[in-house]
């Protein structure tokens, strides 16, 4: 690099600014820095390519062509050189562009033989928004640092386009955050919504991309900089020391903040000309660009790090925090990259659903989600960048589809859909007094799930008979601290209060795996699932076990008690449980509270292993409840969160029914009361299904009583086991098709 083209780029950014000042109309200004941009370059051509549309890219400005051809031609992704540049992300630099792969002639914009190109992509923060081009007739290879200072261009000119400042008559320059996106996600709870976005942590909007001064900009920069470090040492002194993850993620920033080439680049791209805010973005957009390209998880980890502390330096240096004086919208949906349990908390109710680019169907935000009965898709690719605040947005948490600006068409049918679940709630309204009862009689019991105080005003209204699995982690999983015992039995205390002469099972601590305590030293295991968890942790470290059933008899105060322990694999594990349950209660009786009118203690059946124990186990436990996410994943050995497997095997399939029909033969042998708590519980069809093998108590979320109570109302449980067991002595591999054969001809 030259001190003498470092001038030169600083002089282009110069005028541009110039140019950028002037009260010109989004079209003028373009004209002015294509004309501008081949001066300084001493081209002949220079001309701006915008997308109009994902896969099109058109003409918007051009010194040197055709200007008869501005907003008229256009080419695809992938089309030519300047499509070439756009799909690849990369310069291109010939000095003989005809002899290049996907050179195309277009006669249209009056092209001549120009022997040099030189395409640069314009974008933002890994978005892709167009192509800068210079072209000059004599064969003439770019110099880096020449490449250097149109990319420096490139990126001015993609945060203008961001701010605005090119709207116009052609439809790309108007396309920006106006055009409907459809995104293909996942869902993690399902339900539709619209409503309007609401940033989660809106976008740092860079108002200065040139800088006046470099020197000033320098030092600016420095300043910021070390502030970032400083806060990363605190961040890093405050953090929990049990938390891998988390300090993996703080050492990562301390080294990318005391990066000297990270700091160099940036400080090259302020002598080029940019400020520093626009520096910094420069280093984040070739970031977000690589990450796109590294299919390595840790790697991917690494580059996202290094996006969020540049977020946190850009923040520093504008001043802009996540308040901006937006209002929120009174249908919110939240879009985020990701966002954690506590967070997700504190908005509460009052979201309408929640679109998330990363997260994870397991992740304790997707628990909470679930608990809040708020549609939920992950996975939403490039929704931060595309999403605007206040932009209509329609969430499909059934199929995993968000649309984003949605048009008349998408909107209608949306609206459509909504409506059909609004008639369909008004009909599970009317039966929600009615007993789950069968065509042939039988009465299901309908409990519900829940897992924080939020979801007890359901219990009235859903039509439940009881809380049949009380999640008593999340009261955990949302705190920064370990609560204490006086916190618990309050709040235990107010959960059967709410529930008043309703049952509810407190499931006791189910942490481990991928349920993690922030403020609990972690170990790191190579096989989570199948590790250290739930009451295995309860029975070898007892002291956060005995607290919690403490907790649970003084909530009692009198009152009858249920309590269930997650994930027993073996009758030991529970006689030991429960013999810590028998301590607790003399404990108490010894100290002279109350003791719980009567006393149930279960366990929850989630690994295969259980469902083989002694008849005696049978008889020694109360009641049992199937988790049946767990004893799927166990059974067919497919982890429920990991997105390859997780879909793979069919609840409906024949092995699976089997084995849940021996453990309700078994629990009717021996007189055990069982129910399932797991997600099947609350989809219509395999409720049915479990109800036809004998399962006759089922909890589910609140919001799936309704379809549930509804299917089982108009199915006749005899007819459907036959239907059952045909399709396994056929040797089906899944009785779904037959089932849903029968029951399309029932409803
Ligand atoms: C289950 O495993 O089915 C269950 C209800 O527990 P969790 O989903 O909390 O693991
Ligand atoms: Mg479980």
């Amino acid at each position: 690099m030259t001190e003498d083209f470092q001038t030169d780029s600083r002089q282009m950014l110069g005028r541009l600014r110039g140019v950028m000042a002037e009260d010109a109309a989004g079209q003028a200004r373009l004209d002015q820095i294509t004309r501008l941009i081949a001066e300084e370059m001493r081209c002949e051509v220079c001309s701006i390519y915008l997308f109009r549309d994902e896969d099109t890219l058109e003409l918007c400005a051009t010194e040197g062509l055709n200007p008869a051809a501005v907003h008229e031609t256009r080419m695809r992704l992938g089309e030519g050189l300047v499509g070439r540049v756009a799909r690849s992300g990369k310069v291109i630099n010939s000095d003989n562009a005809p002899a290049e792969r996907g050179f195309r002639f277009m006669p249209e914009t009056g092209e001549e033989a120009y022997s040099s190109f030189l395409g640069v992509p314009v974008r933002r923060l890994g978005e892709k928004l167009g192509v800068l081009v210079v072209q000059s007739r004599d064969a003439r290879l770019f110099s880096e640092d020449e490449v250097y200072a149109v990319e420096v261009v490139a990126m001015v000119l993609a945060e203008m386009t961001e701010l605005g400042a090119f709207v116009g008559e052609g439809a790309a320059m108007s396309a920006r955050h106006q055009q409907q996106v459809a995104i293909r996600a996942t869902s993690a709870q399902e339900g539709a919504a619209q409503g309007h976005v609401w940033l989660h942590e809106p976008r740092v909007v860079v108002t200065n991309p040139i800088a006046e001064d470099p020197h000033t900009e320098l030092n600016r920069l420095r300043d910021a900089v070390e502030q970032l470090r400083v806060g990363v040492d605190r961040m890093l002194s405050n953090a929990a020391t049990g938390d891998t993850e988390q300090l993996e993620v703080l050492e990562a920033y301390r080294m990318f903040a005391n990066s000297k080439g990270w700091l160099r680049r940036m400080e090259e791209d302020i002598s080029r000309g940019l400020s520093a805010e626009a520096a910094v973005e420069k280093e984040q957009s070739t970031a977000r660009a690589r990450m796109e390209q590294v299919t390595d998880a840790y790697l991917r980890g690494r580059l996202h790090d290094l996006d969020d502390l540049s977020n946190r330096l850009l923040r520093i240096l504008t001043g802009q925090g996540n308040e901006t004086g937006a209002e929120m919208p009174s249908d919110p949906i939240l879009v985020a990259r990701n966002i954690g349990p506590g967070e997700l908390l504190d908005y509460g109710r009052s979201l309408k659903g929640i679109v998330l680019e990363e997260g994870a169907v397991g992740s304790h935000a997707a628990i909470v989600a679930r608990a809040l009965a708020i549609p939920l898709v992950i996975h939403a690719d490039r929704i931060t960048t595309e999403a605007l605040n206040g932009d209509h947005i329609m969430v499909d948490g059934d199929q995993g589809m968000v649309h984003l600006r949605p048009d008349d068409t998408v909107v209608a049918a949306f609206r459509d859909k909504m409506a059909m679940q609004a008639k369909a709630q008004e009909r599970y309204a009317s039966i929600r007094d009615k007993p789950a009862e069968t065509r042939d009689g039988v009465h299901v019991c309908m409990h519900m799930n829940a897992g924080l105080m939020a979801d007890l005003p359901s219990l009235q209204g859903s039509g439940a008979e009881a809380v049949g699995l009380f999640r008593t982690e999340l009261q955990f999983l949302v705190r920064s601290h370990m609560p204490k015992r006086a916190e618990l039995s309050g709040l235990y205390a107010r959960v059967m209060d709410a529930a008043g002469d309703k049952r509810v099972v407190f499931r006791t601590l189910d942490i481990g795996s991928d349920k993690v305590l922030p403020y609990m030293k972690a170990v790191s295991e190579p096989n989570p699932a199948l590790g250290w968890r739930a009451v295995r942790v309860g029975l070898d470290k007892p002291g956060v076990m005995r607290m919690q059933l403490q907790a649970l008899i003084r909530a009692a105060a009198g009152r009858p008690l249920s309590v269930m322990f997650p994930f027993v694999a073996q009758r030991e594990e529970f006689t030991a449980a429960r013999a810590e349950m028998d301590k607790a209660m003399e404990r108490e009786r010894i100290l002279g509270h109350p003791l719980p009118r009567t006393l149930e203690v279960g366990a929850m059946l989630e690994t295969p292993s259980l469902a083989f124990s002694p008849d005696s186990f049978y008889r020694e436990v109360d009641f049992l409840s199937i988790g049946g996410n767990d004893l799927k994943q166990f059974f067919f050995a497919a982890d429920r969160e990991n997105e390859l497997v997780r879909r793979r095997y069919d609840t409906l399939n024949v092995s699976f029914l089997t084995f849940l029909q021996s453990i309700v033969t078994r629990c009717e042998n021996t007189g055990t009361p069982l129910s399932f708590c797991g997600e099947d519980a609350g989809r219509p069809v395999e409720a049915a299904c479990l109800a036809a093998i004998g399962l006759r108590t089922l909890s589910m979320r609140p919001a799936s009583i309704g379809p549930v109570k509804s299917i089982l109302r108009r199915t006749d449980l005899g007819e459907l086991l036959e239907v059952i067991n045909t399709a396994r002595e056929r040797g089906d591999q899944s009785v779904r098709p037959s089932v849903m054969d029968y029951l399309r001809g029932k409803l």
